[in-house]
């Protein structure tokens, strides 16, 4: 089959390594210069079970008043004339009860699995390199209360046989002997050994060349505009260069994806998060994260990739810019030199801001559409890079009219 993928962020190369290897001719249009260039750039790098919940909680209104009251912006809902925020507020409030929130956990924990297993098959089928680290990852807490939390994060990790270890602080510093210094503020972690971290940018890159070698076409600096309905099927896409007919089209636009699929009458619930990182040069990698992590109470991802140190933080429910001040990413680099100060040269950190594109329970939508010829994958929110290879291989199945090898309950459109 002729397939025509809509965006190159690590969503859209994923699905099209996954289609080239079965055998489709494929061709991938992004606006930007090069691909991963927009959400897929800059993130934390996890590839992560352990963190793999959705962030419709029942804690998630209280957590999202007290950032709000505290003016801390960690967690925040910013206002904007936009019925599409509203609305999605609306639905991801409908999703924080108990049981949805355990529903999500679980579809995208299934989810994150699966991926962490294919990234393992991509990777070894390439031998691509993306400064990964296979250490596990650690999850480490400041107060007790959200340390039992953890216990009830391993349970769940437990339920699709994720082998998981609650840590005292003894074992947090045994594990992270940089954290010797904070030792007598934290409580403890979870610590997930099958969890990884890597660039998802430089992976994507590398996969980029690796698809091209098995044909695909890459288009850069391409502008989708529309796409055109014949009946119950897509005739053509539409773009600032002309109009091109394939036998099947998948949607990988991250936050844009609602708004090409709107004009055709459907409806995808994916609105921006909009979050931060900063990218320091390592000057002393020793002491730098062993494993990469997360300061589950600072709500702040770290890894160590290659010689850099990146370090995100913040979820704000902000709008479609991803403009900066600078000012933003004061109290994170401050939070950054507490955890690694010796480790990296924060003078000149690289800034960068993100929108995840996030669907109100957090399970992302792999899955045909009312169109027999159009896919969606797409809206994978805080675990991407996370769930790119393993949704483009569920993607490819469903396309090649094969069961995928996980239940995609959870993951189908409903629009
Ligand atoms: C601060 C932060 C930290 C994160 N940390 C992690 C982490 O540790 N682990 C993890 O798993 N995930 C993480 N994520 C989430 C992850 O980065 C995203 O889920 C993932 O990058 C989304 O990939 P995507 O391909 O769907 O979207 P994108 O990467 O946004 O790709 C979509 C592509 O479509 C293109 N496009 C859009 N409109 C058009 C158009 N009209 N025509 C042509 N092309 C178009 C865009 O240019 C873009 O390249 C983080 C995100 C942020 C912001």
């Amino acid at each position: 089959m002729k397939i025509i993928i809509l965006g190159a962020g690590v969503i859209g190369v994923a699905s099209a390594y996954q289609l080239a290897k079965d055998g489709h001719e494929v061709t991938v249009i992004e606006k930007a210069e090069e691909a991963a260039g927009f959400t897929s750039f800059g993130n934390a790098g996890l590839v992560t079970c352990g963190h793999s919940h959705s962030w419709a909680s029942p804690d998630a209104p209280g957590q999202m008043l007290r950032s709000f009251l505290r003016n801390d912006r960690k967690i925040g809902f910013q206002p904007q004339l936009s019925p599409s925020q509203w609305l999605w507020a609306l639905k991801f409030l409908r999703q924080c009860t108990p049981e949805n929130s355990r529903k999500n956990s679980l579809n995208m924990q299934r989810l994150a699995q699966y991926s962490t297993e294919m990234l393992q098959e991509v990777v070894g089928e390439t031998g691509v390199e993306y400064d990964r680290r296979q250490k596990g990852l650690i999850y480490f807490y400041r107060t007790q209360k959200s340390l039992d939390a953890a216990a009830h994060q391993a349970d769940l990790l437990a339920e699709d046989g994720i082998a998981s270890e609650i840590l005292d602080r003894d074992g947090v510093v045994a594990r992270e002997p940089n954290f010797a210094h904070l030792k007598d503020k934290l409580t403890g972690a979870l610590y997930v050994p099958s969890d990884e971290s890597g660039d998802s940018n430089l992976f994507t890159l590398a996969l980029v060349r690796k698809c091209e070698q098995m044909g695909v076409t890459f288009r850069y600096g391409e502008n989708v505009v529309s796409l055109e309905g014949n009946g119950d099927e897509i005739a053509a896409v539409l773009t600032d260069r002309g109009r091109e007919e394939a036998d099947a089209y998948v949607v990988c636009l991250g936050i844009y994806s609602p708004h090409l699929i709107r004009q055709l009458g459907l409806k995808l619930p994916i609105y921006p998060v909009r979050g931060y990182s900063i990218t320091l040069p390592m000057t002393d990698s020793s002491k730098g994260p062993h494993q990469a992590g997360v300061d589950e109470d600072n709500l702040l991802a770290y890894s160590a990739l290659g010689n850099r140190l990146r370090i995100t933080s913040t979820a704000e429910i902000a709008g479609y810019s991803n403009a900066y001040e600078g000012k933003e990413f004061l109290g994170m680099i401050d939070e950054g030199k507490t955890l690694f100060g010796e480790a990296a040269d924060f003078s000149d950190p690289k800034l960068w801001v993100g929108l995840r594109p996030m669907m109100p329970g957090g399970v992302p939508v792999i899955d045909r559409s009312p169109y027999s010829n159009l896919w969606l994958n797409t809206g994978h929110g805080h675990l991407g890079w996370t769930m790119s290879n393993g949704s483009a291989r569920i993607l490819a199945d469903l396309v090649g009219q094969r069961q995928p090898q996980i239940d995609t309950k959870g993951m189908r459109y409903d629009g």
